[in-house]
């Protein structure tokens, strides 16, 4: 190894659930022979981060379910950085280059993985959750380029927007699932920063009416400004009949839930149309009742789950960088590794932020 290369970094490490620490000389992972060492130069906090942190089940087990991480690890998957070094059997880039990552890594050999569907990889890795597959949270990542979806990134970009590649590719995603036409009444459920990006890619796809829905005003401003038509408050408004109102009493084409909460999901099976589409995006904290005969007896739905981003990176990347996708003001504040648990605090939106990011 040559004599320059970084031995040590500053990085947050989650030892367990509980135990979560900034160390300030962590060993810097080794650049195997088909690996690239990026230098992070950002990474979002993501409210997976969060719930990870606050020792949700869903990834470190309890009773009924298995541990799905392995500690120790660093966390993040929202994370650009410019490439440091670069491993002999690696082709095709350059030190000094921007690369973006999709949040997974796929094993390459699962029946998901063979059909091109790779983003539902059986052994689903992501990078920040596994030792093997540390996040941005550090001021080195390494890349495993065999398991690995690399994405070049404009050197003109700007920090903040260059942030938003990751959870825009999931609003991406998201909203092709949807697929909207231009007689379609859309109505959006939540605008949060992967909500934000639904409107602005939305608004892409020229829908007759994109309606936005959330509790806090703020959000519901900058979608506004993002491109949608009509913004609502559910709590001063009621959305139901309003939309009932529109439609002639038909309700809504398609109804985008991303929210986690489930009186939005409610709200959207009572407002969306016969042979409606009705597309869930979020996480739960718990479950959600709700009278299924609505699916089927009723008005025969196709109701679909959007996860993670495939294929969306680089129609993100270029339409942020043309300005297509707009980002301005997403990023509401940045924080050094060091602050890391005030990062996290913001990161909740209790502030009211929209995406919270570790700065390098
Ligand atoms: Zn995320
Ligand atoms: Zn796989």
């Amino acid at each position: 190894m040559d004599m320059s290369y970084p031995k040590t970094m500053k990085a947050l490490v989650a030892y367990s659930a509980t135990d979560y620490r900034f160390e300030p000389e962590y060993p810097v992972p080794e650049c195997g022979d088909d690996d690239i060492l990026i230098k992070t130069e950002g990474c979002g906090v993501c409210a997976g981060d969060l719930k990870c942190q606050h020792g949700a089940a869903m990834y470190w087990g309890d009773e009924t379910q298995p541990s799905w991480v392995e500690p120790p690890f660093i966390p993040g998957h929202e994370f650009f950085g410019t490439i440091a070094y670069i491993g002999k059997n690696v082709k095709g880039y350059e030190i000094g280059e921007r690369i973006a990552v999709d949040q997974i890594a796929p094993c390459g050999e699962c029946r998901f993985c063979k059909t091109g569907k790779y983003w539902m990889c059986q052994p689903h890795r992501i990078f920040g959750f596994f030792s093997e597959y540390n996040g941005g949270m550090a001021e080195y990542v390494r890349i495993p380029t065999k398991h690995s979806m690399i994405h070049k990134v404009p050197k003109e970009m700007p920090f903040e927007s260059a942030l938003l590649i990751e959870p825009y590719s999931c609003s991406k995603h998201c909203v092709d699932r949807a697929q909207i036409g231009c007689e379609d009444i859309v109505v959006l459920s939540g605008a949060g920063t992967l909500g934000l990006g639904m409107v602005t890619y939305a608004k892409m796809r020229h829908p007759k009416k994109l309606i936005v829905l959330d509790m806090i005003d703020k959000r519901l401003e900058k979608a506004k400004e993002f491109g949608a038509d009509i913004v609502w408050n559910p709590s001063k408004v009621n959305v139901v009949e309003e939309i009932m109102k529109m439609t002639d009493g038909y309700g809504c084409d398609i109804y985008i839930e991303a929210t986690g909460h489930p009186s939005s999901v409610v709200q959207g099976m009572q407002m969306i149309r016969k042979l409606g589409r009705f597309v869930e995006f979020s996480v739960f904290s718990g479950p959600t009742s709700l009278d299924w005969s609505i699916i089927g007896d009723r008005k025969e739905l196709d109701v679909l789950g959007a996860h993670l981003s495939p294929y969306c990176y680089p129609f993100v990347i270029e339409n942020i960088a043309n300005g297509n996708l707009k980002t301005t003001g997403v990023v509401s504040r940045t924080f050094s590794l060091e602050e890391w648990e005030t990062a996290f605090e913001y990161a909740t939106g209790k502030y009211g932020d929209f995406k919270v990011a570790i700065k390098f």
